[in-house]
């Protein structure tokens, strides 16, 4: 038989806690990264009870893990548990990345780079002076509203079933951000579905789908109905990467729409993740063969 030499005394240990982490793929991305660069490391799905938090964390620490990434539900928790955070997080108010050196807890969040990078990357265009219009208000709205902020976007609608979400991402945006942004108007607020949000759907640049709305297995649904008719053909970018084409991306492409889907995202949110662990950069060459290799893998 092959002996399995992988794992030994030396092996770098990185891994993710949350609950649920049984449909996880990051696994993929940081595995095959320490193999494509020769690192003996390993990347491991940590289920985490929510009363095992603070245990969990100081369990990584004493065990030697070089650092990991937090994922739903306890990326606003694990804030109160580190040492030191990053301005981004200072700003978001959540981390999804943790280093462990010696012995200190410092935390970053990658979401917001990595959809700027993989927006950037995927569709050629950027969000200088752009109307946007954010679906949902949980913590990825909170999270991509901030950074097509602090990108430059001219206008931004924040749309959600739950408006007093929208309400509070909009005031914390116009109180802390707004000051020398690139907004020609503060952040609004609204419900789906009114003729005024139709309106503005209808008058975008850019829509971003952050709701879960038409994630699998419930792959028939939409966030926005049948009314909008895409009038100003916007880049449509959704989070959600499992369906690889959800109902509101085949609505836009059915009116000519530039489509993307949130695996690129995800890579790249990934990727700085791993950099900051092994504090290094990822060359070109890596993120070009992973990447090609990692969406395949998504759509299979
Ligand atoms: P969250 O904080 O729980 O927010 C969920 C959002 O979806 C809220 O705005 C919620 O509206 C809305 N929503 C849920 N069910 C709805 C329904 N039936 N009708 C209308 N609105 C509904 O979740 P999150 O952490 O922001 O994650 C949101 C999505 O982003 C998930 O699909 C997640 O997988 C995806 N995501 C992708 C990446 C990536 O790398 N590609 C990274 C992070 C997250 P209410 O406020 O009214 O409840």
């Amino acid at each position: 038989m092959v002996l399995d030499k992988r794992i030994d005394g030396r092996t770098v240990l990185t891994g993710l806690i949350g609950n649920p982490v049984e449909h996880t793929v990051s696994p993929v991305i940081h595995n095959s990264l320490f193999l494509l660069m020769g690192i003996n490391g390993v990347y491991l799905p940590l289920k985490t009870e929510e009363t095992g938090l603070e245990a969990a964390v100081k369990g990584l620490a004493a065990l030697g893990f070089v650092g990991f990434n937090v994922t739903i539900p306890y990326k606003e928790a694990i804030c109160s548990l580190l040492d030191e955070v990053d301005e981004e997080v200072r700003l978001l108010g959540t981390a999804n990345t943790v280093k462990i050196l010696d012995g200190r807890l410092y935390g970053y969040n990658t979401d917001g780079k990595g959809f700027v990078t993989a927006f950037r990357k995927q569709t050629g265009a950027d969000f200088a002076g752009k109307k946007v219009c954010i679906l949902g208000a949980g913590g990825t709205a909170r999270t991509l509203a901030i950074k097509v902020v602090q990108e430059g976007a001219g206008q931004v609608c924040i749309i959600n079933r739950t408006v007093s979400k929208a309400v509070e991402i909009a005031g914390y945006i116009n109180d802390t951000l707004r000051a020398g942004s690139g907004l020609r108007e503060p952040v609004l607020s609204l419900a789906p579905d009114t003729k005024r949000t139709i309106e503005a759907l209808n008058e975008s640049d850019i829509i971003i789908n952050t709701t879960s709305v038409g994630m699998y297995p419930d792959i028939g649904a939409s966030p926005v109905d049948e009314g909008v008719d895409f009038a100003s053909r916007p880049i449509v970018y959704d989070v959600i990467y499992n369906p690889a084409r959800t109902r509101l991306l085949s609505m836009a492409h059915e009116k000519g729409c530039s489509i993307y889907n949130g695996a690129g995202m995800l890579f790249y949110q990934g990727i700085r993740a791993f950099e900051i662990w092994m504090d290094t950069l990822i060359s070109d060459d890596v993120l070009q063969k992973l990447s090609t290799s990692f969406l395949k893998h998504l759509e299979d």
